[in-house]
């Protein structure tokens, strides 16, 4: 069977699933292809032991390390993807972020495009998703065209104390942007409840402004778009001359199908986008497709993360922990010359979720039971970026499975975020030998595994020596293929990656309508 629309989008996750909202009025025939179902809606969505122990959301699939050893990669295949669990963070990158930054490890390169360049995007896309946040708190934070559509979501009153502490000893804590669909003024009237299970879970009432909520369920009634569930896309094929893609090959419920549009949006996430192009090798793209300078797969980055527990006498009774977050280090500061990258606080811990971690905590509180640890832990996210090396890359076996070579880099940077944040809680009355890591959250545990922040294997740049796409995100070597998805981040930054992810796909979105006009 072969069916042709104007645009065919390959995975409906913040990338793919904004771009089919930025395309769906103008009338074009669009489908999505998506490989997972929806996401379903039942309690599990927000007990801490199915998501976290079992892992009911992580979906079925198996890649391989550098030495070939399998392991399952901390995915999620559903409508709206990846931003089904996600903590809804939605920050912007720092202006500094597009330019060249020098680091411990080597060089996080300039993007083509500077920060002024992505700035309406970033307003538009805070819209769409109900950006709650602060103006003018964060130092590190460019200037902004319009401010946050929606205010800073509270702290709750142990946060605010850290907060004050924090201001008083020389900090500058802000409020963390996030998209949560909260309305703190009508509480009875708001969609999110404000609830301990967001970060990390799925949103059971449909509260948070993922993918799926906010860009493809609107699009669900509209005549002129397809939403096609269960839909792995395998291969892409070319004419003759290499430079037009005239299908994509589906395999769905264990049949082979294949659709064509003028134009094809990848936007499968980083690995599984750079799969589909290596998978698609041919005659004329011998080492996959949009191959020609050997960056497809390269430069796979997902952040140099620790998740910390601190300890405090005190308990801490906050229910919706992820409101601060602190850049005092996103820079180099004056006693250190690299930058070490961005502190935020993470879901708050609970007992059944540390459950499998039970041996660390209590060598370091033994007198505490696991109930205690939870009920007195707040918990911080660091992030420090890692860089764009082109041995840490996606490549795939001649079966087509994803083998996924990483090494961190930046160790350094990241250790010393970390002896910030010890020195910090000084301030706030949690001492820093009461300081755990907390391995649970995506799957720290298995480093290469915790792919939540995948970026960079597609990077776009203006030297198709150098790089997979042009400034638009279009492929170099071919007329109708674009990749729009985190793949096309040319370096990472310190914060957290989606709302780039959907500003970029607002951008190319109102590229491709200029072109289809
Ligand atoms: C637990 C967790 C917490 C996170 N917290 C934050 C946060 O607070 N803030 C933040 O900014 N980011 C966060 N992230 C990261 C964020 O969700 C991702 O950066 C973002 O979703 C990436 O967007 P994407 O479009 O590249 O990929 P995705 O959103 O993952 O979308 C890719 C889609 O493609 C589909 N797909 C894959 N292969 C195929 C195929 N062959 N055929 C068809 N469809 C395919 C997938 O099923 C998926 O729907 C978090 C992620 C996780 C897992
Ligand atoms: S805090 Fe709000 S958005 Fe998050 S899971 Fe709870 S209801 Fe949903």
């Amino acid at each position: 069977m072969t069916e042709h629309y104007d645009v065919i989008i390959i995975g409906s996750g913040a990338g793919g699933g904004t771009l089919a909202h930025t395309l769906a009025a103008s009338g074009k025939r669009i489908l999505l292809l998506e490989r997972g179902d929806f996401l379903p809606r039942e309690l599990e969505n927000w007990e801490p032991k199915p998501v976290f122990v079992a892992g009911r959301y992580i979906s079925p699939d198996t890649w391989f390390d550098r030495d070939g050893k399998q392991f399952q990669p901390q995915v999620h295949y559903f409508v709206g993807g990846a931003t089904k669990l996600y903590g809804a963070a939605l920050y912007r990158l720092r202006p500094g972020d597009f330019e060249e930054i020098k680091h411990v490890n080597g060089i996080s390169p300039a993007w083509p495009l500077s920060y002024d360049d992505f700035e309406p995007w970033y307003s538009r896309a805070e819209q769409l998703y109900q950006v709650h946040g602060a103006d003018g708190e964060d130092p590190t934070e460019g200037p902004r065209s319009e401010p946050y559509p929606w205010p800073a979501v509270s702290h709750e009153p142990r946060i605010q104390q850290i907060s004050d502490d924090l201001a008083k000893g020389g900090y500058h804590p802000f409020h963390a942007p996030c998209g949560i669909l909260l309305n703190e003024a009508d509480r009875p009237r708001s969609t999110c409840i404000r609830c301990a299970t967001c970060d990390g879970y799925p949103c059971l009432v449909h509260a948070k402004a993922d993918a799926e909520v906010i860009a493809v369920r609107p699009l669900l009634g509209r005549d002129n778009v397809t939403l096609l569930t269960g839909a792995e896309v395998t291969r892409l094929e070319t004419d003759d001359s290499g430079r037009t893609v005239t299908g994509v090959v589906v395999s769905r419920d264990g049949n082979r199908e294949v659709y064509q549009a003028d134009i094809v949006a990848v936007s499968a996430g980083a690995a599984n986008s750079a799969k589909i192009l290596l998978n698609s090798a041919s005659d004329t793209h011998p080492h996959g497709l949009a191959n020609g300078s050997d960056q497809v797969g390269r430069n796979y980055m997902f952040h140099n993360c620790k998740a910390i527990v601190a300890l405090a006498k005190e308990k801490n009774d906050t229910v919706f922990q992820k409101t601060l977050g602190i850049n005092d280090f996103y820079f180099a500061t004056k006693d250190y010359q690299w930058p070490m990258g961005n502190i935020q606080m993470i879901g708050k811990s609970n007992a059944e979720a540390m459950r499998g971690e039970q041996p660390e905590k209590t060598m370091f509180a033994p007198e505490w039971t696991l109930s205690d640890v939870a009920e007195h832990a707040v918990d911080f996210w660091l992030t420090t970026e890692d860089l764009p090396v082109p041995e840490n890359r996606v490549t795939t076996d001649q079966d087509g499975r994803v083998h996924l070579a990483y090494s961190s880099t930046n160790d350094e940077e990241a250790d010393r975020l970390y002896g910030e944040l010890k020195k910090i809680l000084n301030h706030t009355g949690m001492a820093a030998h009461h300081v755990l890591r907390k391995n649970f959250y995506m799957d720290m545990s298995i480093p290469v595994a915790g792919c939540a922040h995948q970026a960079g294997t597609c990077r776009f740049g203006t030297d198709p020596a150098t790089s997979v796409l042009d400034v638009n995100c279009k492929a170099h070597e071919l007329d109708n293929l674009y990749v729009v998805d985190t793949g096309f981040f040319p370096s990472i930054g310190a914060v957290n990656p989606a709302l780039t992810a959907m500003a970029n796909a607002l951008r190319v979105g109102e590229h491709l309508l200029g072109r289809m006009a």
